[in-house]
């Protein structure tokens, strides 16, 4: 098939040039007839490679040198264990924001290691809280977690809730590069790479120095952002070829206008999608419009049998892994950095064909 588009949730595409200059660079990494994998990860030209790899991403994303960049194994998960480890031993006790599964899930971990409260800031898929103001009850916690989107349903909070001086945490697994942030106001930002960064395999976590060296003294040393920080993210033998590919894609990304022009090429991937959405009587998406997802679009025909023809259809048409994450049904469209405006211009040429066949 010449076309077919990838729009799976996670491991998701990567970007093509990376993968062909990873091919190329399979059998002879930097001249040495050996590939990147088969390298002594503290050996010079691989301690070049992370060098390198930090000063790129922190280049992408404006991350102020006041932060550490930590590439660790276990993947967001192993963070929701991690924060609170690391983060919760002065006062003991952490604020979650709920918003969908993931936050939850981030929220349940969480209570293994310290006290928890959680607010749902969304009913609905709307913004429950409008301003997401909590300056006033931040103070009392360790740390406020939240998830800015939600890969399942689609949710996406595009407002950073305003937790005064308190240390605000954020998964970005899935929408991490997708837009610009400001990371001054996180204390903790981490997200596993296998949506927007690379393979799965690594974990990023930008973390603001201060916040570092207060881990109770049980924490594994794997999971200690004191001693991951000291020992360049090597206390074990990292994940070696994900960290590479992580690294040629940032190089990808400063070559194509930054994170900038991908925030744009993401608006116009979106709203062409939404725009489509919103016109049509077949299909629906249920989020509220201030909390549509910029890389998961979800949408549904409200019929289950219908969805599953819809998804079986588009498979042999070149259009891949539309199935909507098992506890919502439907379908999902993750439309992430590396897919093109062309995969989203297919999709929705093919939804118009099904719409017209099937109404
Ligand atoms: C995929 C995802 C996770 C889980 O990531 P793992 O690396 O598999 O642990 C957590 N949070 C969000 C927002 C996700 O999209």
């Amino acid at each position: 098939m010449s076309n077919v588009f990838n729009f799976s949730a996670g491991p998701a595409m990567m970007p093509k040039a990376v993968l062909e200059q990873a091919q190329r660079e399979l059998l002879n990494w930097q001249e040495q007839q050996t590939s990147v994998m088969e390298v002594s990860h503290r050996g010079k030209l691989f301690m070049e490679l992370i060098t390198q790899a930090d000063k790129d991403f922190r280049e992408l994303y404006h991350i102020p040198d006041n932060y550490k960049i930590l590439f660790l194994q276990g993947g967001a998960r192993g963070q929701f264990a991690a924060l609170p480890m690391n983060l919760a031993n002065n006062k003991g006790k952490a604020l979650y924001l709920t918003s969908g599964h993931w936050s939850s899930t981030a929220a349940k971990e969480a209570r293994l290691f310290t006290d928890v409260e959680e607010v749902n800031i969304l009913k609905d898929g709307k913004l429950e809280t409008g301003n997401l103001d909590f300056s006033d009850v931040a103070e009392q916690y360790d740390y406020v977690h939240y998830c800015p989107n939600e890969t399942i349903s689609g949710v996406e909070i595009f407002d950073v809730p305003n937790v005064g001086d308190a240390v605000l945490v954020a998964d970005m697994s899935s929408n991490i590069l997708s837009r610009e942030i400001d990371v001054n106001q996180f204390g903790v930002i981490y997200a596993g790479a296998q949506k927007n960064l690379g393979p799965a395999g690594i974990t990023i976590v930008i973390v603001r120095e201060d916040l570092i060296g207060n881990a109770r003294k049980e924490t594994p040393s794997i999971w200690n952002y004191e001693v991951q920080s000291k020992s360049d993210s090597m206390i074990n033998t990292p994940p070696t070829f994900a960290w590479y590919l992580c690294s040629l894609v940032f190089k990808h990304l400063l070559a194509t206008g930054g994170v900038t022009a991908m925030a744009k090429r993401n608006r116009e991937k979106a709203a062409l999608l939404y725009a489509y959405l919103d016109q049509s009587d077949f299909y629906q998406n249920n989020v509220a419009k201030n909390n549509r997802s910029l890389m998961n679009v979800t949408f549904t025909t409200g019929d289950d049998e219908l969805n599953a023809k819809f998804v079986a259809e588009a498979t042999a048409a070149g259009l891949q892994a539309l199935k909507g994450h098992k506890v919502l049904g439907g379908m999902r469209a993750s439309i992430y950095n590396a897919m093109p405006i062309e995969g989203v211009q297919a999709l929705i040429a093919f939804m118009q064909k099904f719409e017209a066949e099937n109404k």
